[in-house]
């Protein structure tokens, strides 16, 4: 693979992964996966916990 396609593929990741969060989370409202709560928070990285029944998820959990 050389550089130029290489590049072209990280331009597309980038996109298709904002594209993709942007469908999934509308108005940055995350909620949990498994209880549907609205009560999360954010912990380390990319990563939220559920306040109510305390499962961590990440961005794309359950998509
Ligand atoms: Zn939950």
């Amino acid at each position: 693979m050389d550089l130029k396609s290489f590049e072209a593929l990280i331009k597309t990741e980038n996109s298709a992964r904002l594209f993709l969060a942007k469908l999934c989370w509308k108005n940055s409202h995350r909620f949990c996966t498994r209880c549907r709560s609205y009560k999360v928070y954010r912990i380390a990285g990319k990563k939220f916990r559920c306040k109510r029944c305390a499962y961590t998820f990440h961005e794309f959990t359950g998509r």
